[in-house]
């Protein structure tokens, strides 16, 4: 098992096992920066995915709660607001801080509350944290425009904060998607109310402790949770300028709708289906390994992941090699020790996983790779999936028109690079994509012929460095506007432009006639 690398320092409260915990402690809430035990009546069992043993249960906050949650923000956002943006730089410094430092502590809240791998975990966290560290930088990030119209007039433009925003997170990145919300929603001076997904809120709740430590004000950062019904608090809650968004297409559709029409300002990532194309100069060692790694780590689950093989010409003469590296991988718990990849989320996740799976083989394609059944020796009640791989699939069968969400590499075949970009933007999705040549024309062609908004050239996962640039995806992976996540673009959507034009001129203090026409 992992040890926690400060482990002299950091209580570890999460067991670095999936061994049964006898009488969970249930989920708090939180708000004006205390831990607050729910008066609910409605509990949502969560269990660890490895074992189906109960972990926590989750409330679905009363309305009172998620009022008080409101109320918590709307009262702390206008000293919030008024605070130097050098003091809430400080804040985010220690945030940063102390999320390095209780790393392997959320991590370990993930892989058993989430099922992925701990190495994996880690990642999940990183990602988040990178986001709190750009944001550190909001001294140089924040600034505005000044334009001399004239000797004596000038227009300046401003960045404001909206006010109480709010985010609604996936249960696949416990850690990174509530970072990609936080830290840019409260260093630009709004305050916000989260609701992490009830499936795996764990890693939020601690980042929750570590924004008190940090020194958040209280009420700057609350944590609301439950499903359907919390989420129509939010869109209908006046008091809430914007809603962050990120998953599935129905809940995203239905936020983004309702959002819009209450006159909110709605950021909303969907739902994916990743392809590459694998040319025949690629270099075969990287391609296999990458596609292997990108299709089936975090068991499938992240919206990144990369479901769709299209291989052009004879490249699908290396799907043997493929099959026999994806079927090389370790599926065990996600504590253990080499494990690659864990459990998907929950046995609904695996029966529909297993339905899709089978609807291909009815539509007639190549079951290479069977990943059914599979049951890790110390983990018999997981809801476990091992590496799946379908090869003469077509565009109209049902494996490929959904996204599985599991650890399944659908196949297709394609004759030449024209062929595989125009099957790869036929499809509506368009979040990332991934070429894998030795050609840098042919590189070039793909990266601008390709709708996708995430491009990798010998990259399986290109997600942007929140560091630099933001998340772009296209097509129906994103909803409505532009208005994408972290990076300059998540500036701009926590923020209101203002412009404030000025005129000062000393002849106006002795003039004694008014004009009347515009000025020309
Ligand atoms: P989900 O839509 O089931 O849940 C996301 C959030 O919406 C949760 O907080 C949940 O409580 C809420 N929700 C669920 N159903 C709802 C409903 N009917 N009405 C209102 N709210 C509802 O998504 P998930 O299963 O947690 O996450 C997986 C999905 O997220 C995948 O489709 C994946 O592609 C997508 N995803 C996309 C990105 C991206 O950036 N494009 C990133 C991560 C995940």
């Amino acid at each position: 098992h992992f040890q926690p690398a400060a482990a002299a320092t950091v209580p570890v409260d999460y067991p670095m096992t999936h061994e049964k915990i006898e009488n969970p402690p249930n989920t708090k809430w939180f708000v004006n920066n205390e831990f607050v035990e729910s008066k609910t009546s409605q509990w949502i069992d969560l269990h660890d995915p490895a074992t189906n043993n109960l972990v926590t249960r989750v409330p679905q906050s009363t309305d009172a709660e998620l009022k008080a949650a409101v109320d918590a923000a709307a009262a702390a956002f206008p000293a919030w607001r008024a605070t130097s943006l050098l003091a809430r730089q400080q804040i985010m410094f220690k945030f940063v801080a102390l999320i390095r430092q209780h790393w392997d502590r959320l991590a370990a809240s993930i892989t058993l509350e989430q099922g992925k791998t701990f190495g994996d975990a880690k990642g999940d966290v990183l990602r988040g944290l990178q986001v709190a560290e750009t944001a550190c930088g909001i001294t140089t990030q924040l600034t505005g425009e000044v334009l001399e119209v004239s000797k004596d007039m000038e227009t300046r433009s401003y960045r404001e904060p909206l006010g109480v925003v709010a985010a609604i997170c996936p249960f696949n990145f416990p850690a990174m998607i509530p970072l990609w919300c936080l830290p840019v929603a409260t260093i630009t001076g709004n305050t916000i109310v989260l609701k992490p997904s009830e499936r795996d809120p764990g890693a939020c709740m601690i980042l929750a402790e570590l924004a008190k430590e940090a020194g958040f004000p209280a009420g700057v950062v609350n944590i609301v949770h439950g499903s359907a019904k919390t989420v129509d608090f939010i869109i209908d809650e006046p008091r809430i300028k914007a809603i962050s968004f990120v998953g599935s297409d129905k809940a995203g559709q239905y936020i983004y709708t309702r959002g819009s029409e209450k006159g909110k300002r709605v950021q909303a990532n969907l739902g994916a289906k990743n392809h590459a194309a694998i040319m025949p100069d690629a270099n075969r060692n990287h391609a296999i390994n990458a596609i292997v790694g990108a299709a089936f780590g975090a068991a499938g689950q992240r919206c990144m992941a990369l479901s769709t093989l299209v291989m052009v010409g004879e490249t699908k003469e290396w799907l043997p090699e493929i099959a026999k590296r994806a079927a090389e991988l370790n599926v065990n718990g996600g504590f253990e020790e080499g494990a690659d990849l864990g459990p998907v989320i929950s046995p609904q996740a695996r029966e529909k996983i297993e339905k899709l799976i089978q609807s291909g083989v009815d539509e007639g394609a190549t079951l290479l790779l069977d990943g059914r059944g599979y049951r890790p020796a110390k983990y018999p009640n997981g809801n476990f999936v091992g590496p799946t791989i379908l090869s003469n699939v077509t565009t109209e069968m049902e494996c490929y028109k959904e996204e599985i969400f599991g650890p399944v590499l659908v196949c297709l075949n394609v004759d030449t690079l024209e062929d595989a970009i125009e099957l790869i933007n036929r499809n509506k999705y368009g979040n990332g994509v991934a070429v894998f040549t030795q050609s840098g024309a042919t590189a070039g062609r793909f990266q601008k012929d390709i709708e996708a908004g995430q491009v990798g050239i010998n990259v399986p996962i290109p997600v942007p460095l929140a560091t630099s640039f933001s998340f772009t995806g296209n097509k129906a992976s994103i909803a409505g506007n532009a208005n994408y996540f972290y990076g300059r673009h998540g500036l701009q959507f926590y923020t209101q432009l203002k412009t404030v034009t000025s005129h000062w001129r000393a002849e106006d203090a002795v003039a004694t006639r008014a004009k009347t026409e515009m000025p020309t």
